[in-house]
């Protein structure tokens, strides 16, 4: 009778070597860490942690190289006495599992991220873009309510249909506005945008010129665009500010004139 093969082990060391370990999966769960003392410790915006059986964790090299340091009256992490790697860490109040740094690996463990701890802990310089949940209060693990709670809109638009005499050629300029190309032929051209609408490109008469394309343009800095622009030849209008918005035009070689302005979403994730 066969059983199922177990998964392989995964290794892991410091970054000078010393300290070399090995995980048996299956890991408790994985998620990154906004905490003051993970920031601190490691010099990065969070940490991402994986959790371990105890007994799923062999030091294989170097156990004489490692270093503990109680960081909290419950908690102690351990890290390499030559390179100063963080490695573990282990709390009175878990006392069968250890926490892994997920960096420290050499290859991928069972499951991905799946969440933000102590969230509302984070620097403020911290950007996250993600739809996991959003962790925090005191325990570092409770729903957060409010801003914080927020992930970006669950909709969005999916495709904007435009006609072009030149479907190709049309890919090349909206690519050269920092579009991706995702198909490009001779009947049919297919763009995609920042928050994941497509812009689908169909064979048209051309246009008279000066016509309004059906949706403008946001971008993260205006000047900056407007000069990433003119470098490359594309020869957009001036910058103008208009009752609401500063912006500038540019021509499309369907025909269209499109706007382009500096984003003013909300502030918060889109
Ligand atoms: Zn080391
Ligand atoms: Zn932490």
């Amino acid at each position: 009778m066969s059983s199922p093969a177990a998964p392989a082990p995964v290794h892991g060391a410091c970054l000078c070597g010393a300290v070399r370990f090995r995980v048996e999966l299956p890991t408790l769960f994985c998620a990154h860490c906004h905490c003051s003392m993970c920031r601190r410790n490691h010099g990065a915006a969070f940490v991402t942690w994986f959790g371990i059986a105890r007994e799923g964790l062999q030091i294989t090299a170097g156990a004489d190289a490692l270093r503990r340091y109680r960081s909290s009256p419950h908690g102690e992490r351990s890290f390499c006495g030559h390179c100063g790697s963080s490695l573990f860490c282990e709390s009175e109040r878990q006392p069968d599992h250890v926490d892994v740094v997920l960096a420290s690996l050499d290859g991928p463990i069972d499951r991905a991220p799946s969440a933000h701890f102590y969230f509302d802990s984070r620097a403020d310089w911290t950007d996250v873009r993600d739809d996991l949940p959003r962790l925090g209060g005191a325990s570092g693990v409770t729903p957060l309510g409010g801003p914080d709670a927020e992930i970006r809109p669950g909709v969005w638009v999916g495709h904007v249909a435009l006609g072009a005499p030149d479907p190709p050629a049309a890919v090349d300029f909206f690519a050269s506005l920092g579009m991706r190309v995702i198909e490009r032929r001779p009947e049919f051209g297919l763009l995609e945008l920042r928050g994941g609408t497509h812009l689908a490109l169909f064979p048209a008469a051309a246009l008279a010129s000066d016509t309004a394309a059906p949706f403008d343009l946001m971008v993260d800095d205006l000047d900056a665009t407007h000069a990433r622009f003119v470098a490359a030849g594309l020869e957009p209008s001036a910058i103008q500010t208009n009752p609401f918005h500063r912006i500038f035009m540019l021509s499309a070689p369907s025909g269209h004139v499109l706007t382009v302005q500096s984003s003013h979403a909300s502030g918060r994730p889109v």
